[in-house]
């Protein structure tokens, strides 16, 4: 009798498990296509997917803003810092010609081409200054140590004219950043809060999270290199892109024309 209870209680359990929690026909930002949206979990930002190339809403979000803002980004020199294997990294590596993928090997010579990837560490990039369309980087910058210097960095690789255009998680919607983790000159690491780990593609243990960012992430880019940065939310099921910490961040390099416009 007790087994066939639990026989009962486990199909009614898989049979929710299998009940979508959304679902809705749409068109994907990311790979083009009519498809369907399905989340089988509420957790929206890891499970809402495309029926067709398994994006997730933060990729067709971050697809859909370079797509509004730089239209002839096929044209443009993208690099892209630690992309993911589907979604918008491999739309952006098939359809733009100067596509740039980088990952940071620490044991290796920055600059130098590991695989498939181009060895860059995001605080001491080895691009010539201006020589960058669109820096892309997802969820990325909220575990890196040194956060000015990467900002630093990007404005200074940016080709006038160009934008840093990014997803990282703003967990902090009403306090401002916090860092979750330093590192000492030799490499020890000092947990502030208890570690979390994050998935990485090319890393089994993960990636440690060291900044828990609000929305005064603008403020440091702007201590860090002068730049702005707009914030861009986008809520449209129409296009599969509703979830929790769905922003966008769009850092502009104003043009020439702009900065000569500046200028009194
Ligand atoms: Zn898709």
């Amino acid at each position: 009798m007790i087994g066939n209870m639990k026989k009962l209680y486990w199909a009614l359990l898989n049979k929710r498990k299998r009940v979508p929690v959304l679902k809705n026909p749409g068109y994907c930002p990311t790979c083009e296509q009519d498809v369907t949206f399905v989340a089988r979990n509420p957790w929206l930002r890891d499970h809402y997917c495309c029926s067709n190339c398994g994006s997730i809403p933060r990729e067709r979000a971050l697809m859909r803003t370079i797509e509004t803002h730089f239209p002839n980004w096929r044209e443009l020199t993208i690099h892209e810092s630690s992309p993911g294997d589907r979604g918008a990294s491999k739309r952006l590596s098939r359809e733009c010609g100067k596509y740039i993928p980088t990952q940071f090997f620490p044991d290796k010579k920055p600059g130098n081409i590991i695989g498939k990837y181009r060895c860059e560490n995001l605080g001491a990039l080895t691009f010539e200054d201006e020589s960058i369309d669109l820096h892309v980087t997802q969820d990325v910058l909220e575990h890196v140590f040194h956060p000015s210097k990467v900002f630093s960095e990007i404005s200074r690789t940016l080709k006038p004219g160009g934008a840093h255009i990014f997803t990282v998680p703003i967990v902090n919607k009403t306090k401002p950043s916090s860092v979750r983790a330093q590192v000492s000159g030799d490499g020890r690491i000092f947990h502030l809060e208890p570690p979390v780990y994050h998935g990485n593609p090319i890393n089994d243990r993960g990636s440690l999270v060291t900044m828990d960012w609000g929305f005064d992430i603008c403020r440091h880019i702007y201590e860090s290199s002068g730049l702005f940065t707009n914030v861009i939310y986008i809520d449209d099921i129409s296009n599969g892109i509703r979830a929790e910490y769905i922003e966008v961040l769009m850092t502009l390099k104003p043009s020439e024309s702009e900065t000569t416009n500046a200028i009194p």
